[in-house]
């Protein structure tokens, strides 16, 4: 059986811990590899290399790391297809979507092609008699990525490439479930002229998170997953100093007024809510219906679900994949289960779904609409990670805000209407990070930054864009003067501007 290694020093390496996990293709159900699972050892041994190559590669000049990026953009492009078979073999996503996942972490190599201008720093003339003063941004060192399994080359593209090209080291690891993208990544960085050790990756469970939390030597840890493993790894990696940044899970809320477009809002959330069946942390997975919108968007979106076609990555017309584990189905499915008995009205039901030309292994879930659904009930108030949409009706605009704003969730939330007013009042109240006006996925572009509020990010800095150059960097401060025999004197007071 195939079998996937670590990505160390820009070779393949082998675990030392004797420990493998296994990887299926989620679309049969087949066990098609298996993957090393890192020891504390090979851990170390990553991030020694990693240490090793801080050195040298932060001392690369800037015109020459911005050329690698160059590079590195365009061989990820030349080899999109190639990535997004991987993604579709392991995560089980269709091509179209692997190949918009791929195009959106494209962005942000583009964006760290052009760090150089965001990097400036400020310079001060004639601060104090004969003395300047200006700030440069440094790398930390050895940054560590840990990346969650629905958006296998995505999340460590929006890492790995504001970290390496402003100078750091990196070592990622990716979610056990889907590795063998980063890997392939690593090939194509390495060929880009990455230097050797500047990009690593160790794969693993919780004994490698644990060694990368304690480890001395790493400066900073960017986190993606779900909400309780990222108030942990905040947690624990602040207590051993280290930067972190840690986004979470989500419960993304999307209003529709009475006076919006009905079709324009049932194609939007059909689109957000079952698009890589709903493993996707900006997916929208509550519709909250305002007044009269209710009845003519259940229909609407119900008349919709009759024409998604679920089925494997290898059937050209398929638009929703399936779910990346057995588990992960069971899961989604006793959600369903329960859902009439908590008082929710089940208008499509996905569960035992028949899927044309799959492996009657597979773990598919069909579309799923819940209506009548209110918070207090376990599909409401879980994060479900599956095509399974929840209408909540409401009376009111401000009805409906509360559900948004009580939520312990704040990644991201959308309005459908047609009232400028009520859209930009919604902008200035929802306690979210990423709001959507009539765009029901707000992930922002990459010269933004990603991140949400409250359960959904942990840390002060938001993922990419500016934020992330901030993350990856660190400011020093240099007050200069040269030589001038006539305003060189002793003086033992505190240093004040004259
Ligand atoms: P997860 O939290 O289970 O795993 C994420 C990473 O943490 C993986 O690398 C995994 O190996 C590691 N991990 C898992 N359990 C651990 C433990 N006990 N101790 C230490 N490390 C552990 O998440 P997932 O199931 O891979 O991904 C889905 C979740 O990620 C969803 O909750 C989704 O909302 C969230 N997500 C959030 C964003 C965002 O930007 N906010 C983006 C994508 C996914």
């Amino acid at each position: 059986m195939k079998r996937i290694q670590h990505w160390i020093g820009g070779a393949n390496a082998a675990s030392t811990s004797g420990r493998t996990g296994p990887v299926f293709d989620p679309a049969t159900g087949v066990r098609q590899a298996e993957v090393d699972l890192a020891s504390g050892v090979d851990v170390d041994a990553a991030v020694a290399t990693a240490k090793a190559a801080f050195a040298g590669w932060r001392a690369v000049s800037v015109s020459r790391r911005t050329e690698i990026m160059f590079n590195i953009r365009n061989l990820v492009s030349e080899h999109r297809a190639e990535l997004a078979a991987i993604l579709t073999a392991e995560h089980g996503k269709v091509p179209t979507d692997a190949m918009g996942e791929i195009a959106r972490g494209l962005e942000n190599l583009e964006f760290a092609c052009g760090f150089a201008h965001q990097h400036k720093g400020g310079y001060t003339e004639q601060a104090s008699g004969g003395v300047d003063v200006y700030s440069i941004r440094q790398p930390l060192g050895v940054v560590a990525g840990i990346t969650p399994f629905n958006f296998p080359a995505m999340v460590p593209m929006w890492m790995f490439a504001t970290a390496i090209v402003t100078g750091n080291t990196f070592v990622l690891k990716p979610s056990e479930k889907d590795p063998s993208a980063a890997v392939f990544l690593g090939e194509l960085l390495k060929r880009a002229g990455v230097p050797d050790g500047v990009f690593n990756v160790v794969h693993g469970d919780k004994v490698a998170v644990d060694r990368l939390l304690e480890h001395p030597d790493i400066a900073a840890i960017s986190f993606v997953g779900s909400t309780p493993i990222a108030r942990y790894i905040y947690e624990t990696g602040t207590r051993n100093g280290k930067r972190v940044q840690a986004l979470g899970g989500a419960k993304n809320h999307m209003l529709v007024l009475p006076d919006a477009d009905i079709d324009m809002a049932a194609d939007a959330a059909v689109s957000a809510a079952y698009g890589s069946a709903g493993e996707r942390c900006m997916a929208v997975s509550v519709v909250v219906a305002v007044g009269d919108a209710a009845d003519p968007l259940v229909d609407a979106i119900n008349v919709r679900l009759d024409k998604v076609r679920v089925g494997p990555g290898s059937d050209p017309d398929a638009e929703m994949g399936p779910l990346i584990t057995r588990e992960h189905r069971d899961k989604v499915v006793g959600y369903l289960d329960g859902a009439r008995a908590e008082g929710a009205t089940i208008v499509a039901d996905g569960r035992g779904v028949r899927v044309p030309d799959a492996n009657a292994d597979g773990f598919f879930v069909g579309v799923s609409l819940l209506d009548h659904v209110r918070p207090g009930m376990k599909v409401y108030d879980d994060e479900i990670f599956g095509p399974v949409l929840s209408v909540v009706r409401v009376d009111t605009y401000e009805q409906a805000l509360r559900l948004v704003n009580d939520n312990p969730y704040g990644n991201g939330t959308a309005i459908f209407t047609r009232d400028g007013g009520a859209a930009r009042q919604f902008q200035f109240d929802a306690n979210c990070g990423m709001v959507g006006i009539n765009v029901p996925v707000p992930v922002p572009v990459a010269y933004y930054s990603f991140g949400g509020w409250k359960g959904s990010l942990f840390g002060d800095l938001h993922m990419y864009g500016p934020d992330g150059l901030q993350f990856y960097t660190r400011t020093k401060v240099v007050t200069s003067r040269w030589p001038d025999p006539a305003t060189s004197q002793v003086d033992l007071g505190f240093p004040q501007n004259r």
